[in-house]
């Protein structure tokens, strides 16, 4: 069994250079448009939570992922590097790095392409010894008999293991069986367990001890031992809510390894993803900690709170970090 004392998170999933390109309009088919500005940004659901993970600081970590052998693997590794992740690599010298083409247009919609490459390439006995490892961060952007084999060999030491189930898709019983925490928003949670009923009675039928709903500007909802904690969003100027959900992953994650009870963890992953939404890019928005002790300090909006409770229906079981009881 692994070491309760351990404290080290590892991410095994994905990795992908954004190509952005910033436009008047996202091309209709056969069109060309001319372009603004281009640039680079290291993400992937895998890659943005490790360097979120590692910037909240005190869990040591680790991420395993998949690259090709090219110029675009180099400026992820730099990047997870000097985030502080350290890094179990799978080189496919054959296979192209995981790469999204991003057109950002004027009016702030995007059309977004992706080629996973190597990321398809990541196996099940790619998992690294487990030595030091208290908590396992999985995503749903590498094959799912990869993420399903990495969760069971996890459990079976004895390690935490937290599914991010993102891209929306439904999920296998025997995978919901070895999760320890599941993290969804709204439309991954309709993937997994329908809309009927609402979202506490969709919460109600994920056979995982603990469930957290993220609901975007409105905060969380998180189901444990028959408990439902509510942790309303911090209020911030937004600017671009990329990369807030790997943030939010990241953040509890850590927290959680580093031993908080899960109403402190979702209230640090409030604030880190809050700050995430106040700075434009991936990887570059997520905050550090201190930045995040600060709006931690900050009292929870007891209006948004109440409105977090009544999206809920005032369910007897609503609780807050902050205040236990919610107000009725
Ligand atoms: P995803 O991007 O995976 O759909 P969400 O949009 O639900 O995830 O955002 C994840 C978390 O990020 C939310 O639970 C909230 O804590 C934070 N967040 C998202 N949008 C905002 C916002 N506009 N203001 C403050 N916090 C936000």
């Amino acid at each position: 069994m692994t070491d309760m004392r351990n404290t080290g998170v590892l991410v095994a999933g994905s990795a992908n250079l954004d190509f952005v390109v910033r436009a008047g309009q996202i091309p209709t088919p056969g069109e060309t448009v001319l372009g603004r500005d281009f640039s680079t940004h290291p993400g992937g659901k895998g890659a943005n939570q490790a360097v979120a993970a590692a910037r909240a600081g005190a869990a040591p970590t680790r991420m395993l992922l998949a690259l090709g052998d090219d110029a675009q693997a180099l400026a992820l590794e730099r990047s997870l590097r000097e985030a502080g992740v350290a890094l179990h690599v799978r080189r496919s010298p054959e296979l192209t790095t995981g790469v999204a083409f991003i057109c950002l247009s004027d009016a702030g919609e995007n059309a977004i392409t992706v080629a996973p490459g190597a990321n398809e390439a990541l196996q099940p006995d790619d998992l690294p010894a487990l030595e030091g490892v208290s908590h396992l961060l999985l995503q749903l952007e590498t094959p799912l008999a990869t993420v399903a084999a990495h969760a069971a060999v996890a459990r079976a030491q004895g390690v935490r293991v937290v599914l991010n189930a993102a891209p929306a898709r439904a999920l296998p019983e025997p995978l919901l069986a070895t999760l320890d925490v599941l993290v969804v928003n709204e439309g991954e949670l309709a993937a997994i367990a329908g809309t009927d009923g609402g979202l506490l009675a969709a919460l109600d039928r994920v056979p995982v001890s603990t469930v957290v709903v993220t609901l975007g500007a409105a905060g969380c909802v998180a189901r444990a031992d028959g408990r439902l904690w509510l942790q309303p969003a911090f209020a911030v100027p937004v600017l671009d809510t990329t990369a807030a959900g790997d943030t939010f992953c990241g953040v509890l994650t850590a927290a959680l390894a580093r031993g908080a009870a899960l109403p402190a963890a979702l209230r640090e992953a409030a604030a880190a993803s809050a700050l995430a939404v106040t700075v434009l890019g991936a990887q570059s928005s997520i905050p550090c900690a201190d930045a995040v002790q600060t709006l931690l300090r900050t009292p929870d909006d007891a209006a948004a709170l109440a409105a977090l409770a009544a999206r809920c229906g005032h369910d007897p079981r609503l609780l807050s970090p902050t205040s236990s009881a919610v107000p009725a």
